[in-house]
């Protein structure tokens, strides 16, 4: 190898990505995300992800799916419908998975969205929906963001494997599948399907973080950084700092909402 294997990512390296609305800017120009998440089941993780995807760098929110009506009333500011994704018009880019379950709408939901030519980040249910062959053969970015346990049911390993050599297994992922993946935990690692650029660990997380939802925060603040037109890897990064970095602003135990609702303060404390 060449270069490093791994770097840390630096403050100032996420202040010189996050991107600055231009003066002449609108919210087509900033770029739509797609959130499709949520299910009668689990209605929480569309709000959460939505929540997320507002805070990013995104002019708009597009939430495609069962659940709306729950949505809107805690985030108004939401384009919802409830058809499917290529009835929803267009976005800059994609965040699936959160909260989806196991029905046939939503795997249909899922590979519909694989077939488009925009971005698309894979989380959480949409991680098990998805058609490894459909994702490896993308010519559009793709971004996986599983945690160990979903990061090992896509490697066929055990668990515990991931956990024990998770550089390894983020670097392999990204190979097999020729996307780029972010896996979750206490230190966060970020693979290029390149195997020649360095994986990026991400400093600013912090146990709080350990709490139901909060992945679906972090799939909606980095899918809105896609749509937002940063690069598939810097998105992952800068999403995953935000993160962290707004979990550390809300300090103690706190909820996923909490954590969506301190990421404003968090750029504020990057730029
Ligand atoms: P999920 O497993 O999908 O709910 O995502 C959990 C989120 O919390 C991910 O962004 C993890 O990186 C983060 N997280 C979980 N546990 C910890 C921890 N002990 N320290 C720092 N971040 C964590
Ligand atoms: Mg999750």
């Amino acid at each position: 190898l060449a270069g490093p294997v791994l770097e840390a990512l630096q403050h100032a390296d996420v202040a010189a990505l996050l991107p600055r609305p231009a003066g002449e800017s609108d919210k087509y120009r900033r770029g739509v995300i797609g959130v499709v998440a949520g299910s009668r089941r689990y209605p929480g993780a569309a709000v959460l992800a939505v929540s997320g995807a507002l805070r990013g760098a995104a002019g708009g929110v597009r939430y495609v799916g069962p659940v709306g009506d729950a949505v809107l009333a805690r985030h108004p500011e939401t384009m919802v419908s409830s058809g499917s994704p290529h009835q929803a018009g267009r976005v800059q880019a994609w965040a699936v998975g959160p909260g989806l379950g196991d029905g046939a709408d939503a795997r249909a939901a899922v590979a519909e969205v694989l077939a488009s030519d925009v971005p698309v980040l894979v989380d959480a249910d949409g991680l098990r929906l998805m058609d490894p062959e459909t994702v490896r053969g993308r010519t559009a970015p793709t971004l996986l963001t599983p945690h160990a346990g979903e990061a090992a049911a896509l490697l066929g390993w055990a668990r515990e494997d991931v956990e024990a050599r998770r550089l390894t297994a983020v670097r392999t992922l990204a190979e097999r599948l020729r996307v780029t993946v972010l896996l979750k935990g206490s230190t966060t690692l970020i693979a290029d399907p390149d195997p020649d650029v360095p994986v990026r660990a991400n400093p600013t997380g912090v146990s709080w973080l350990a709490t139901a939802g909060s992945g679906d925060v972090l799939s909606g603040i980095t899918g809105s950084l896609l749509a937002g037109s940063l690069p598939t890897r810097d998105a992952a990064s800068c999403g995953a700092y935000l993160h962290g970095l707004a979990a550390r602003v809300a300090r103690g135990p706190l909820s996923a909402l909490d954590v969506a609702d301190a990421v404003p303060e968090a750029w504020r404390s990057v730029y």
